[in-house]
């Protein structure tokens, strides 16, 4: 009897790399491939170099690609999760991409689509920090904020599939621009993108900071996760101040999502929850216990950082797969 096809590629789309990786019926890592996509390439180009770099991974774990149980992709924008397409993704640049349909006819095996956010907190939920949780909703902290629900243990997609979208939260009225285009949103006051904008602004203003000098010394042009981290680590006057009130807008979101969802658990995930880890989410939990309506009963509403690091997006677009296809 032929054995059952158990390992799968999972991939992790980003607006500048993919990400994949092999795993078997455990959901062990068996092998990993990143690959950096090219800014302003076409969709067909982009979807070819997936297609290779799904090869890439199940040779490395010794398979070939249609020995393949199926391949699971997370994808950043709004998705059509049924038809497989993504409707829009503005840092990709596409528009209406049937991205799941074009993968499968490259690889001959089934291949399931979701949000890049939603395919995250599926990770964490299965197997990172949410793990064994009914009720819990994952907020990743990066260029954006983006954020995901899982109630009764499954993903909550909403009506229109766009349920947890908590960065475009507005917590400052006429606070500053948001990449949605209104202002005052979670994500333009708290993303790293906001915070390297305010650090930006205060050297600007004439502020002293280590920020240029470690920027330098680590040859980035960006305030990267790891510039933050580091910049903390010298108690950077500047930093600290910036990272406090992204902190502090935080907690008011985790409380405004608590007091409306009533999760048992809220996993906060990204590169820099992931560098920074408790000391990242501490004072989140700090704040949001102060605005929770619930006092009584916060403290067994759980804060914690992401475990699953880079991983969690590729991981979860494969238990997702799992789920979908019954396997
Ligand atoms: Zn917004």
């Amino acid at each position: 009897m032929a054995r059952k096809k158990e390992i799968m590629v999972g991939i992790d789309l980003g607006g500048t790399s993919v990400k994949a990786l092999a795993v078997n019926r455990k959901n062990s890592v068996l092998a990993t491939e990143k690959k950096k996509t090219e800014a302003g390439s076409n969709a067909k180009g982009v979807i070819q170099e997936i297609a290779s770099l799904v090869e890439k991974t199940a040779k490395a774990a010794g398979m070939k690609v249609k020995a393949l149980a199926a391949v699971g992709i997370g994808a950043p924008g709004a998705i059509d999760v049924r038809r497989g397409v993504v409707v829009e993704a503005p840092n990709l640049g596409w528009k209406n991409v049937p991205l799941g349909g074009e993968l499968k006819k490259y690889l001959g095996v089934p291949v399931v689509l979701d949000n890049d956010v939603n395919v995250g907190v599926i990770g964490e939920h299965a197997l990172g920090a949410g793990e064994r949780v009914d009720g819990l909703v994952g907020i990743f902290v990066g260029t954006g904020i983006g954020g995901g629900i899982i109630s009764k243990g499954e993903i909550y997609e909403g009506s229109n599939g766009w349920a947890g979208e908590v960065g475009h939260t507005v917590i400052l009225m006429d606070g500053p621009a948001c990449s949605c285009g209104r202002r005052g949103c979670a994500e333009a006051l708290a993303s790293r993108t906001a915070m390297e904008r305010d650090v930006r602004d205060a050297i600007k203003s004439g502020r002293k900071s280590a920020i240029p000098r470690i920027m330098k010394e680590r040859g980035k042009d960006r305030i990267t996760s790891s510039v933050i981290q580091a910049a903390l680590a010298e108690k950077d006057p500047v930093m600290m101040e910036v990272m406090e009130r992204a902190q502090y807008c935080l907690g008011i979101l985790v409380a405004n999502v608590v007091n409306t969802l009533d999760p048992e658990r809220v996993v906060i995930g990204g590169g820099i929850a992931e560098r920074l880890g408790k000391d990242f989410t501490n004072p989140i939990r700090r704040t949001a216990y102060e605005y929770f309506l619930h006092p009584q009963t916060a403290k067994r509403t759980q804060i914690v950082p992401g475990s699953l690091g880079d991983n969690a997006g590729a991981l979860g677009a494969v238990v997702l797969a799992r789920q979908r296809l019954g396997l």
